[in-house]
């Protein structure tokens, strides 16, 4: 076959490589009914990652079950399934805790922005539909895999109620995401700081209430502003500078909650300013496989639509072009066909 790898950054290739194969008895190989690229996927494209070797590119998926391992008991052959970014078993003691992503078996999904991809640890990692899902569906099913249920995991994390007055820091497709999240979990108001209109335009229509399209001191006071000096309860920091995290700190209200899932990169915290500030905070890779069951669920119940946050569709020989896309924020994120 022919997948997605990388060779340095802005190399990016669709080019051949072996078919992938049943390696340990809990394998699954997937035939993927489409993939996408991920934003983190733009760290090492900008070379902001080192890549020391050519690295074989994707971790969000959705598709049928072609083979399983030996040992492989709840998922087989012909399911349509969604997975996690994060490898799990689902039994371990922090899977048992909802922290799928700390599993101590875990490792991170790779080789997904192909046709065909092995999935490890298959019955804690893959979660089967009822039935074939319709094209509509799987687009949804694919942004369940790691871009919803990062926002959502975000949302969790910073203690979102019905209710809440929720700032979104990062107009990403996480950061919609988490706009998404908010709303479902029954936000009263929500701030998503952001500066691009078409990305505002998804904002509210996943039921943002205040753009805010100003930033550092500026934004922080616009948000004081428009939440009577008291700050958001909640906050979904879904970018990971130095200044978004400034941005999420000083817009939470004493004992309000922060949710980070933008990977830090360059950020510094001030103890003292944390101690006095009184801000719970929870963050990290998002254990997407405790929201896969209620996630898809939501889906197929037709209750929310993820995969609107696709706004450029390519064949995935074209994966090139998708990754320049993304790099030059020309397209909020690129879903790849999978030719069948
Ligand atoms: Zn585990």
């Amino acid at each position: 076959m022919f997948a997605t790898i990388l060779h340095a950054p802005h190399d990016v290739r669709y080019e051949h490589l072996p078919d992938p194969q049943i390696l340990k008895p809990t394998d699954a190989i997937l035939q993927l009914a489409a993939t996408c690229i991920c934003g983190s996927d733009l760290w090492p494209y900008r070379g902001l990652q080192p890549v020391e070797r050519p690295q074989p590119m994707g971790h969000e998926y959705c598709g049928t079950v072609v083979a399983v391992g030996a040992d492989v008991r709840t998922v087989k052959p012909g399911q349509f399934v969604v997975g996690s970014f994060c490898i799990s078993d689902n039994t371990c003691p922090h899977c048992a805790y909802g922290f799928h992503s700390s599993c101590t078996q875990g490792e991170f999904m790779s080789g997904a922005q192909a046709p065909f991809a092995r999935v490890p640890l298959a019955d804690g990692t893959l979660v089967a539909t009822a039935e074939m899902p319709s094209p509509d569906q799987v687009v949804d099913l694919l942004a369940v895999s790691d871009v919803l249920g990062t926002g959502w995991y975000a949302a969790h994390a910073a203690g979102v109620k019905p209710g809440a007055v929720v700032l979104v820091v990062g107009d990403g497709a996480v950061g919609l995401m988490g706009v998404l999240a908010a709303k479902q979990l029954g936000a009263e108001r929500i701030l998503i700081m952001s500066r691009h209109a078409s990305r505002q335009k998804l904002a509210l229509e996943y039921g943002a209430t205040d753009i805010v399209a100003t930033r550092g001191d500026e934004g922080i006071a616009r948000v004081l502003d428009l939440t009577r000096g008291i700050g958001a309860d909640s906050v979904l920091e879904c970018v990971g500078t130095q200044e978004s995290f400034a941005q999420a700190l000083a817009c939470c209200r004493p004992g309000g909650g922060i949710g980070y899932v933008g990977v830090p990169h360059g950020v510094t915290l001030d103890a003292r300013q944390l101690f006095f500030g009184q801000r719970r905070m929870l963050g990290g890779p998002a254990p997407v496989r405790r929201f896969l069951p209620d996630l898809m669920q939501r889906v197929l119940d037709g209750k929310i639509h993820p995969g609107k946050v696709f706004d450029l569709e390519l064949p995935i020989a074209r994966v090139a072009e998708g990754y320049a896309a993304m790099d030059a924020r020309e397209a909020i994120k690129v879903l790849l066909r999978v030719a069948a």
